[in-house]
C-alpha cells in the first residue's frame, strides 16, 4: 500500500502506530477530520489476517466516524483504532498500554466499545486515560441506542421503499446477533416483523429463537432469503460482488460498520438492483450519538431526541439519491461534506474577522 498516497487520498490528518514490547501490543489510531471537534471512534481488538488489513479497517472505519458525526449533527471528528490481537491475548496490562497510547493524544482523539472491546476493558483503558467513553454507562452502554436508530431506519426505508408505515408481516433477515442485532431482534419482534436470524455462535441463534420466535438458518444462507429487509449486524464487506447477486431483499438496513466491500461499486450495484441501502454510517450513528451525550453529562432525553433524527436524516439521504440520481451513499457524504465545509468556512471567517 502506498501510506501517504491512499491517507492523502482519504483526507486523514494522522495515524498513530503504537508498538510496545512489553506487554506485546500492536494497534493503529487513525484521526480522520477534526474539522467538527476531537476526533471520536471506538476501538476494534480482532485478529486481522495482515498488517495492511487492519491498518485499511481503521482507515475506512474512521472516515466513517467522520461522515458519521457530521450526518448526526454531533460536533465531533471521527477517528477509530484497531488492536491486532487475539481475544484469546487479551490482559488488562495489554489494555492499559493501550491506554497510554490514547492518552498521549491529549485529547485529540476520544475512544470507546467496539468488537471484542467490553465494558470492564473500557474501564481498563481509563485507568490510563480519561479520553475514553462509554465508562459510567449511565446510559445502560450503546448497543440499545444503536439499536434503536437502526429500527428507526428501517422505518424509514420501509416508508420511502416500500411506500408504507406498516411493519407488522414484514420478513428481516439479521446477520449478527450480539450486542446490537439482539435488542433489533426485540424491536423488531415488538412490531410483528418475522425474524430470520444467524450468528457463528449457536447459543446466541438458540436465545434469539427462544425469545422471539425466530427461524435460525446457516450464515451462508442469510444472504439468499426471500425477505424484505437484510439487516446486517455482525461485521464489514459483506455487501460485495459475491453476495449481491444472490440478495433478494427490497432493503438492506443494518448495524455493522463498513458494510460495503467496494463503496462505489457495490453501492452502485445495489441501485442497478433496486435495493434502498441504508448508508451504515448514518443509521448506526445511535452509538456516538449515546457516548456523545455521556461525555457531555447525559440527559436520557435530549440523547433519545437525537436517536430520532436519524429517521429524518435517512428521509433526507433518499430524497436526495432520488433527485440527484445518485447512490444513497453518495448522497449521504454529500450531506456530510456540506455540513463540514459549512463548519469550516465559519472557522475560516472567525480567524480572519
Ligand atoms: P458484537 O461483537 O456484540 O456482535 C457481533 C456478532 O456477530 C457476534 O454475535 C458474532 O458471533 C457475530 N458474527 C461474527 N461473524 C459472523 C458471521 N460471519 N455470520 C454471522 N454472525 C457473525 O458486536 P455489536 O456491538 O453487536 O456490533 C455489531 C456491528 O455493529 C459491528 O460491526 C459494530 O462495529 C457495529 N456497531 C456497533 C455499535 C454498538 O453500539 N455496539 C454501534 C455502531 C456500530
Amino acid at each position: 500500500m502506498l501510506l501517504f498516497e491512499t491517507v492523502r487520498e482519504m483526507g486523514h490528518e494522522q495515524i498513530l502506530f503504537c508498538h510496545g514490547k512489553n506487554p506485546d501490543i500492536k494497534a493503529i489510531i487513525a484521526i480522520h477530520d477534526t474539522t467538527l471537534g476531537p476526533a471520536m471512534g471506538a476501538t476494534r481488538l480482532f485478529p486481522y489476517v495482515s498488517e495492511e488489513a487492519a491498518l485499511k479497517d481503521a482507515l475506512r472505519l474512521s472516515r466513517g466516524m467522520t461522515y458519521k458525526a457530521a450526518c448526526a449533527n454531533i460536533p465531533a471528528g471521527g477517528g477509530k483504532a484497531v488492536i491486532i490481537a487475539n481475544p484469546e491475548n487479551k490482559t488488562d496490562d495489554l489494555l492499559r498500554a493501550y491506554g497510554r497510547f490514547v492518552d498521549s493524544l491529549n485529547g485529540r482523539f476520544i475512544t470507546g466499545q467496539d468488537v471484542n472491546i467490553t465494558p470492564h476493558d473500557v474501564r481498563t483503558i481509563n485507568q490510563e486515560t480519561k479520553y475514553v467513553v462509554g465508562v459510567s454507562e449511565k446510559s445502560g452502554g450503546p448497543a440499545p441506542i444503536t439499536s434503536l436508530g437502526v429500527f428507526l431506519g428501517i422505518k424509514a426505508a420501509v416508508e420511502f421503499r416500500l411506500q408504507s408505515k406498516q411493519l407488522e408481516g414484514l420478513k428481516v433477515a439479521v446477520q449478527g446477533l450480539g450486542n446490537v442485532g439482539k435488542n433489533l431482534c426485540r424491536h423488531l419482534h415488538e412490531h410483528g416483523i418475522k425474524l430470520f436470524v444467524t450468528d457463528v455462535d449457536p447459543v446466541k441463534t438458540e436465545e434469539v429463537k427462544k425469545l422471539f420466535g425466530a427461524t435460525v438458518v446457516e450464515p451462508d444462507e442469510i444472504y439468499a432469503l426471500d425477505v424484505d429487509i437484510f439487516a446486517p449486524c455482525a461485521l464489514g464487506g459483506i455487501i460485495n460482488s459475491h453476495t449481491i447477486p444472490s440478495l433478494q431483499a427490497a432493503i438492506i438496513a443494518g448495524a455493522a460498520n463498513n458494510q460495503l466491500g467496494e463503496e462505489q461499486l457495490h453501492s452502485q450495484m445495489l441501485a442497478d438492483k433496486g435495493i434502498l441501502y441504508c448508508p451504515d454510517y448514518v443509521i448506526n450513528a445511535g452509538g456516538l450519538i449515546n457516548v456523545y451525550n455521556e461525555m457531555i453529562g447525559y440527559n436520557e432525553e435530549k440523547a433519545f431526541k437525537q436517536v430520532n433524527n436519524i429517521y429524518d436524516t435517512l428521509l433526507a439521504i433518499f430524497n436526495i439519491a432520488k433527485q440527484q440520481e445518485i447512490t444513497t451513499n453518495d448522497a449521504a457524504k454529500k450531506l456530510a461534506e456540506e455540513r463540514i465545509m459549512s463548519v469550516s468556512k465559519s472557522k475560516l471567517k472567525e480567524i480572519a474577522a
